[in-house]
């Protein structure tokens, strides 16, 4: 699997992603200016993040079904899982 002649890593959040700490920081940028009451706690966070790193719709960071950047997904209290039946 490739995306833009990049090779995709499966089961990967941008973190883990070779290549990937650009993209990581702009999430986690992106996450810091989430005002308090629209984040998730850090509990529910991991949790969902433990979630993504088991499915099979997850590729470098990115979630197959609705293409969002999963740690920016999973760190908005009001966001859910697009999975059917939703995994968190
Ligand atoms: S389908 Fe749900 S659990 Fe799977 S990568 Fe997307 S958001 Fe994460």
């Amino acid at each position: 699997m490739t995306a833009g002649g990049k090779p995709l890593c499966p089961r990967c959040l941008l973190a883990d992603v070779p290549g990937g700490a650009a993209l990581a920081a702009l999430n986690q940028a992106w996450i810091d200016a989430l005002p308090p009451e629209r984040r998730a706690d850090d509990a529910t966070f991991r949790a969902r993040l433990a979630a993504c790193r088991d499915c099979e719709h997850l590729a470098s960071g990115t979630c197959g079904l609705c293409g969002c950047y999963v740690e920016y997904r999973a760190s908005q209290k009001a966001r859910r899982c697009p999975d059917v039946p939703a995994r968190w």
